[in-house]
């Protein structure tokens, strides 16, 4: 039986997680971080803790959805006490990024910003699409619910790196991600990533390729939270007997 650890236990994928948990079989929820105390009631075989070290210990794998300074402290912590962790967290900056790489080093982290089948392949066909249409406009857009708080989603900016990929630009030097006044026209390479916010939308990405004449739009649209809780236990099955090094979703589904 995987002994698992949620990290992020009182949001809402982390609380998805522990549902879901229950009906898995060969796993079982055996920790959860708290930073003060949990607001609803766990299974009394549950160890409920605010100490890193102690959670760490008392499981086999870490699944954390929770944001990036919680995540920072998690790796930092990691480092200390090596553990195979699936990383759901998005909006990690360059220094955090750089610290989920160094843990890699040293224990299996698989880090994915979606944890869905369905963008993974999404992901895959805008590759090859920015490769295959050249001269197309890229225009991505996101939409998501009103307390997400990164922006664009870590989804958008994923799909925006394998359009740039498969365009061979570098999207930190292509990327747009807000337009306003008289900015003049549209040029070749720019890959826009835009932002959209309201009401429960689960998460929304379409990426456009516009032509005169004509235009592609892939669409995915997450319509239940339980897509990346249900996805991050198949990437924790997957990721446990890995050896270290830094894995994506990719990977996991063998994409
Ligand atoms: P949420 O705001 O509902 O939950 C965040 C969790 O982090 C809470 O449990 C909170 O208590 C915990 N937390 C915050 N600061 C902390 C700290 N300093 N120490 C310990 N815990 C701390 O958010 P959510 O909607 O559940 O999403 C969580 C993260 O997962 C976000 O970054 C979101 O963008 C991302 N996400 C990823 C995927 C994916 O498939 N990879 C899907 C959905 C959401």
């Amino acid at each position: 039986m995987i002994k698992v650890g949620v990290f992020g236990a009182s949001g809402r994928v982390g609380r998805l997680l522990i549902e879901d948990l229950k009906q898995e079989k060969g796993m079982s929820l055996s920790t959860v971080y708290v930073r003060e105390s949990l607001e609803f009631s766990i299974d009394p075989s549950v160890l409920v803790t605010n100490d890193m070290h102690v959670f760490l210990n008392a499981c086999d794998i870490v699944i954390d959805f929770s944001l990036p300074e919680a995540c920072q402290l998690l790796l930092e912590e990691a480092l200390k006490s090596p553990k195979p962790i699936v990383v759901g967290t998005t909006g990690l900056d360059s220094h955090q990024m750089n610290l989920l790489k160094d843990a890699s080093e040293i224990m299996p982290i698989l880090y994915a910003t979606n944890m869905s089948l369905g963008v993974a392949l999404l992901s895959r066909l805008v590759n090859i699409a920015a490769s295959t249409l050249e001269g197309f406009d890229i225009e991505i857009v996101e939409q998501h619910h009103r307390h997400k708080k990164d922006a664009p989603s870590g989804t958008a900016l994923t799909l925006a790196y394998s359009a740039a990929d498969g365009r061979g630009v570098d999207l930190d030097k292509v990327r747009v991600s807000g337009r306003n006044g008289n900015i003049g026209e549209r040029s070749k390479d720019e890959i826009a990533v835009m932002a959209l916010r309201g009401g429960d939308i689960v998460g929304r990405h379409t990426v456009g390729f516009y032509n005169d004449g004509e235009f592609i739009e892939l669409n995915h649209t997450a319509t239940s939270r339980n897509t990346f809780s249900k996805g991050a236990l198949r990437a924790a099955k997957w990721l446990v007997e890995k050896p270290k090094g830094l894995y994506s979703i990719a990977d996991c589904l063998e994409l």
